[in-house]
């Protein structure tokens, strides 16, 4: 197969839609399976081969990431802050400080771009959407993240003609990596990336929105984290033309495992390596006011790091500067990241399974051996995500859901119950 159906038919499309917007003969469209997972589909009957689709994909292992490091997890680090925007309001709504939000304001407000890309909570079918932010209004409407997919670099190449600043998951920007390889130009004249442990299928919506109770068909506004109720790192919170609803952030927690990507299993590059600059949550790293909330970044470029210091001097955003290694370490990079990442890779590679890398690549780098327990969980996820993503029926889809709540509940009562024995064999940590 020459084109982008490979990738899908792997598990390894991470949806960013790359392969959509390339296509000059209209054959990739995004659709969305059985499991809710957002993936490329070509129309072979239009397709003509040229190849350019899988020349940009991020699943693709016949192309290689840019090692821009020594060490490709972490990436390059210029400088590394803690802080948040100055305007209250901008602060409250986000997600984090919202130093993302101040940031796209301040960028259009300069004029230095004249678009946005963000992503917005869809009410029409409850999905997020990448849309072009062209007002102030439109950014600060669009705050806070959203885990669900969508395709966000479709959305970019939609608007190419433009100057625009784009907010993009890792993998996203990996494409726009090799989108500006192959044309010789960038394309967002600022790449503002999230960090990003994975991303999920949007019946992980449509079951938050079931535990809440509230009618599908009433639902104005969706915030997987809002700060209104509690502060940083908030709570679920389902805006709807009748009351509102507030969820704990356990319940978001527990249906992770259910509704993951496998793709994302196989991702090195949570910390947004090839970004402008990079930004998350400040986890590991205190701050006296945290409950409103804070956003840690690493510039990764000159022009993010000038970004970073002309808002400073313009009163848009506060920060102060900490070392990036703190930050990459509070997102437990060198521990859990890597041996979820090397164990995922050697599990499929024994299995003969496509990958979106060739591990060779990767070598040279350590990481921490998974304890028994640990792989037997990697192990179970890759096998149980990979099967719910191919799967056509529902009702098969149902099924396996159902079931892996119920496994994942038994497990949790279990490993309960058995920790304290095999800490004393050294099974588990
Ligand atoms: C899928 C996902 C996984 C994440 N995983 C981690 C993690 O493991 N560790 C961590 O520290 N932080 C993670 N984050 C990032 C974190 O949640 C915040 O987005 C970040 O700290 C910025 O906060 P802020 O207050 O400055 O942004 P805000 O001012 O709230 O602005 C956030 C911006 O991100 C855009 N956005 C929301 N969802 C998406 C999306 N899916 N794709 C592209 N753009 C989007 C919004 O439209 C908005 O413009 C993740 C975010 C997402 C979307």
């Amino acid at each position: 197969m020459t084109n982008i159906q490979l990738i899908s038919d792997n598990a390894l499309c991470t949806a960013c839609g790359a392969c959509c917007g390339i296509c000059n003969s209209g054959a990739i469209s995004m659709v969305t399976n059985a499991a809710g997972f957002l993936l490329a589909e070509v129309d072979e009957s239009i397709c003509t081969s040229c190849g350019k689709c899988l020349r940009i994909c991020p699943g693709n292992p016949d192309i290689t990431p840019a090692m821009n490091s020594r060490d490709i997890f972490h990436g390059k680090c210029l400088s590394g802050y803690i802080g948040h925007a100055l305007n209250p309001h901008i602060r409250q709504k986000s997600q984090s400080g919202g130093i993302v939000t101040a940031l796209l304001c301040y960028l259009l407000e300069r004029k230095l771009v004249e678009g946005t890309v963000i992503n917005t909570f869809n009410k029409d079918n409850n999905r997020p959407r990448a849309v072009l932010a062209s007002s102030v209004e439109e950014i600060i409407n669009g705050q806070g993240s959203l885990y669900a997919q969508s395709s966000v670099v479709k959305t970019i190449l939609e608007n190419q003609d433009k100057n625009i600043a784009a907010v993009v998951l890792g993998c996203q920007a990996e494409s726009l990596q090799h989108l500006a390889k192959v044309r010789g130009n960038g394309l967002p004249s600022y790449v503002i990336g999230l960090f990003c442990s994975g991303q999920y299928s949007g019946k992980y919506i449509d079951e938050i929105l079931h535990i809440s109770g509230c009618k599908k068909e009433q639902v104005t506004g969706f915030r997987f984290k809002d700060k209104d109720a509690g502060g940083w790192p908030g709570n679920l919170k389902i805006y709807s033309s009748g009351k509102d609803y507030v969820l704990n952030q356990s319940i978001r927690h527990r249906l992770k495992k259910v509704y993951e990507n496998y793709r994302c299993l196989l991702c090195y590059n949570q910390m947004n390596i090839y970004s402008d600059i990079a930004v998350g949550d400040p986890w590991g790293v205190d701050k006296f006011d945290n409950l409103k909330g804070n956003t840690v970044v690493i510039a990764r470029t000159e022009k993010g790091e000038a970004l970073i210091a002309d808002a400073v001097r313009d009163n848009i955003i506060s920060v102060e500067e900490i070392p990036a290694g703190q930050i990459i370490d509070g997102q437990t990079v060198d521990g859990r990241l890597k041996t979820r990442f090397f164990t995922a890779m050697q599990v499929t590679g024994n299995k003969g399974l496509m990958q979106p890398y060739d591990i060779k690549k990767f070598n040279g780098i350590a990481y921490r051996k998974p304890s028994m327990l640990k792989r037997l969980e990697i192990k179970r996820q890759l096998d149980y995500t990979r099967r719910i993503y191919r799967i056509k029926s529902i009702h098969m889809v149902n099924f396996l859901i159902r079931s892996r709540k119920l496994e994942l509940m038994l497990n949790k009562l279990v490993i309960k119950m058995v920790r304290p024995f095999l800490k004393i064999l050294k099974l588990t940590a």
